[in-house]
């Protein structure tokens, strides 16, 4: 018998997270929620907030304010570093670099994946990901900047470089990103420069596969591609990008065959993903096997083996080829909730059963796809279908309605109001302001 209230932490306030909380709000439990972005993040309209549609504001909700009606939930600023679970203590690192423990009885983990540069660890400073609030504003100054850079050039390959955008990865994020660099270039900044025509705008997806976007049916993606391709977005299938530098990339045909070079002077990279490091640690230190990615097995009820008050939810888990989506990370969250009020009445868990209620991805303005089951929709019936599963999924209701402004007022016009970007430490020196701070390598 313990003489307090049963205690669980949750690591990580996504998708998951958030709705295991909510699953516990109002329970005869504590619950401290440890994220180390202190909010909830909507990472589907990531790819918005880096084109300048959307402001971080409307994809973001601060944790404290999401759970300031629930006496029982703490929420907490960290980044949750070392697991002892014995001692069933968490340590976490503020952001001064000095580090706090938090004690738990039960211990949620839902920290979810990162950008995966598949052993190549160098591309991340030419090619940033996109998963985080950080990633969406850098890949917006980079966006932005090349166009005001290529403004200030002579014609030439330097200035092609500078108006050439490649995307790595074929899938929902990539697709998303490359129609909007082309959308940018043809409807928002068209008729704004004097020296350059955006339109000119080169935009590379290149993808392993034979088609984008497989998690899709084949037709839906073949109209999706027939899409991307009318926007003027070149697709380079059937390669693998196995350079990234500076001035650009190399892509080498799966089949076999020369090595390709692209100039361009943005790269974004949506290729893969892997575990978060304290997932990885999660593993080792409680001996639970885990795939190439980092994904932990788990038992029916998401727990983890020989330690039935760790559970595990969302894009961290490897059981049953769960996919790696929102819906799967809320019902993951719901469900460890429900198994935790059923122990406070003494009733066993259930295992966990994943509902697939579909997928959708946009293409371009007026243009999405919709899988549901057997009903396969495209085009204009899909992009509805997508705005409503989307402003249905964002946390707030002042989010919903903000958000759904400004696509009203954006929709009938080009432009977009939410494109500015700052350039960084006004310290740094005038190359590392323009070119991702942390750049190291000399132009060859
Ligand atoms: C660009 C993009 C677009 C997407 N589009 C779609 C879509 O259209 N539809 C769809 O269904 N899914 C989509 N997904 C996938 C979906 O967002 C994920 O499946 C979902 O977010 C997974 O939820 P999660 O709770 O497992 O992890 P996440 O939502 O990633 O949350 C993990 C949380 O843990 C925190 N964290 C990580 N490490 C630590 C640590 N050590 N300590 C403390 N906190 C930590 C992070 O800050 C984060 O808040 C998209 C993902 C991305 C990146």
């Amino acid at each position: 018998m313990t003489d307090h209230r049963t205690r669980v932490l949750i690591i990580g306030g996504g998708f998951g997270g958030l709705f295991c909380a909510k699953g516990l709000g109002g329970a005869d439990v504590d619950v401290t929620l440890i994220d180390r972005s202190a909010g909830h993040l909507f990472q589907p309209l990531l790819y918005q907030c880096a084109t300048g549609t959307l402001s971080i504001g409307h994809i973001s909700r601060p944790l404290r304010e999401e759970f300031a009606g629930h006496r029982n939930i703490t929420t907490l600023l960290g980044e949750a570093l070392e697991l002892d679970p014995d001692s069933r203590r968490v340590t976490a690192r503020r952001p001064d670099e000095s580090t706090f423990t938090v004690d738990y009885d039960v211990l949620v983990v839902a920290a979810g994946m990162r950008q995966s540069y598949f052993r190549n660890p160098q591309f991340e400073q030419w090619a940033p990901g996109m998963k985080t609030l950080d990633d969406a504003l850098n890949i917006r100054q980079r966006l932005f900047t090349a166009f005001e850079i290529a403004e200030t050039l002579p014609s030439g390959p330097d200035r092609d470089a500078w108006l050439t955008f490649a995307v790595a990865g074929g899938g929902p994020t990539g697709v998303e990103l490359a129609g909007q660099i082309r959308e940018m270039a043809t409807r928002t900044l068209a008729n704004e420069f004097h020296s350059i025509e955006p339109e000119d705008a080169r935009v590379l997806l290149f993808d392993g596969g034979d088609r984008v976007l497989k998690s899709f049916a084949p037709e839906l993606a073949d109209r999706a591609a027939g899409t991307l391709q009318r926007l003027g977005v070149e697709l380079r299938l059937g390669v693998h990008v196995t350079d990234v530098r500076r001035e650009g990339v190399t892509v080498t045909p799966k089949a076999g065959g020369p090595e390709e070079q692209y100039a361009a002077r943005t790269v974004l990279w949506t290729a893969g993903v892997e575990a978060v490091p304290f997932a990885r640690h999660l593993a080792e230190v409680v001996g639970a096997p885990s795939d190439r990615s980092g994904r932990i097995e788990v038992e029916p009820d998401l727990s983890v083996a020989g330690h039935p008050e760790i559970f595990v939810i969302g894009d961290l888990v490897g059981r049953d080829d769960l996919p790696g989506v929102a819906e799967n990370a809320m019902q993951g969250g719901l469900h460890v909730a429900s198994c935790i009020r059923r122990e406070l009445t003494g009733k066993p868990r259930r295992r966990y059963r994943y509902r697939d209620l579909g997928s959708a991805a946009y293409i371009s303005r007026g243009n999405a796809l919709l899988q549901v089951g057997p009903i396969r929709i495209a085009g204009f019936p899909g992009w509805l279908g997508w705005g409503f599963i989307h402003i249905a999924a964002l946390t707030g209701v002042r989010n919903r309605a903000s958000t759904v402004a400004t696509w009203m007022a954006t929709i009938g016009r080009s432009s977009r109001y939410h494109r500015a970007f700052m350039l960084g430490d006004s310290h740094a020196t005038s190359d590392q302001r323009y070119t991702w701070s942390t750049c190291t390598e000399e132009p060859s």
